[in-house]
């Protein structure tokens, strides 16, 4: 089988596309062929050696996937069964997506929902389904289209897209913040943004803890001075759904926003989310993502462009999303 493999000899990082034996990959009690894997930012990560993301090597990348089950162990799942995998520390310490086959333990595995081909299930991908969970954190706080707008931050990067069409399909008055509202203004306005402000807006340390108020929650992919910012303008009871680190790990902020006016800072982890809680936000996105959103926002690659992309994922420079068809 074809695979994209990491390694790490000797300090010397090196990645190829190479065949593979399936009896190379890691014991486990379910064969899946993989048919799309993606590229999420901590892919970018790893696949540039970046960040200390992978813990085990060599290492087939790709936390997330979408295929068939080709034989499982386990009662949950059968011969034909479509399915998805996002995280489980797959593409980190146990071999990932971006291979045409994926050994991996049956619990980690997600039925697609009958609405989406496998296809859309890989376009979503990680970054859709964080999108969800941290929209079930607003709404878990009750944020509703009638406490006011919800802020996206990184809107026109994977999570961010997927977050802004499903709040906008949810009736949300959606402000999106992005680096590139210039060139990417029109294309987030289709997904349902009423507003764009520039992430330079939000970019800079805090200056006052408690701002004047701008948005009832916010989905953060940023982190950092962003989140600071996002916190101290969020209105009273409101909620911020934290995932992201792409301005940076740190957060330098106070506790006013949290005491003073009540609001929630909710941290999202999508990597070791529970099985029950995968499934809501999997059946949630049937109902509440526009698959003709989806399709617009998603550009399908071959295994041999993967390490470019993973570069422009790490610069900033991608648009919604990217599928990988492992066989291309
Ligand atoms: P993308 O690269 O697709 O999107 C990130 C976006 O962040 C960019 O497109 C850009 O959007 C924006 N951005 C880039 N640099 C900065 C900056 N310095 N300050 C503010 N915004 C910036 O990545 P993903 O959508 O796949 O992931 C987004 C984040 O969420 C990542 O940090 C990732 O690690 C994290 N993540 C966490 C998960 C979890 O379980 N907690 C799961 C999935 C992702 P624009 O140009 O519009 O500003």
């Amino acid at each position: 089988m074809r695979a994209l493999l990491l390694t790490n000899v000797d300090d010397e990082f090196s990645v190829d596309i190479t065949e593979v034996a399936e009896d190379q990959l890691p014991e486990a009690d379910t064969l899946v062929a993989v048919e799309y894997s993606t590229i999420n930012y901590k892919d970018g990560l790893a696949i540039t050696n970046s960040s200390p993301i992978v813990r085990s090597w060599p290492m087939v990348p790709g936390v997330d996937f979408a295929g068939t089950v080709l034989s499982s162990e386990s009662d949950d799942f059968s011969v034909g069964d479509r399915v998805v995998l996002n995280g489980w520390d797959v593409g980190e310490k146990h071999w990932g997506g971006l291979a045409e086959r994926a050994r991996v333990d049956a619990g980690w595995l997600t039925s697609i929902p009958e609405e989406f081909s496998t296809y859309q299930a890989a376009a979503i991908g990680t970054a859709g389904y964080t999108a969800m969970l941290c929209i079930l954190a607003l709404e878990d706080h009750g944020v509703t289209p009638d406490s006011g707008a919800v802020l996206v931050t990184g809107a026109a990067g994977g999570v961010g897209s997927v977050a802004v069409a499903v709040l906008a399909r949810l009736g949300f008055e959606v402000i999106a913040s992005s680096g590139r509202v210039e060139e990417e203004g029109d294309y987030l306005r289709s997904l349902g943004a009423t507003e764009l402000i520039h992430r330079s807006e939000l970019a800079e340390p805090v200056s006052r803890p408690l701002a004047k108020t701008r948005w009832a929650g916010a989905v953060d992919v940023a982190g950092s001075h962003t989140l600071a910012n996002v916190l101290a303008a969020t209105a009273p009871k409101g909620c911020v759904a934290a995932c992201g680190l792409a301005h940076g790990m740190d957060l330098t902020t106070s506790v006013a926003p949290l005491i003073l006016r009540g609001v929630t800072l909710a941290g999202i982890d999508s990597v070791h989310e529970t099985a029950e809680r995968r499934d809501e936000a999997w059946k949630r996105l049937a109902t509440d993502l526009d698959v003709n959103l989806l399709d617009a926002m998603t550009t399908e690659v071959g295994l041999e462009a993967v390490p470019e992309v993973a570069a422009d994922i790490v610069e900033g420079r991608i648009r919604g999303r990217v599928v990988v068809d492992v066989a291309g």
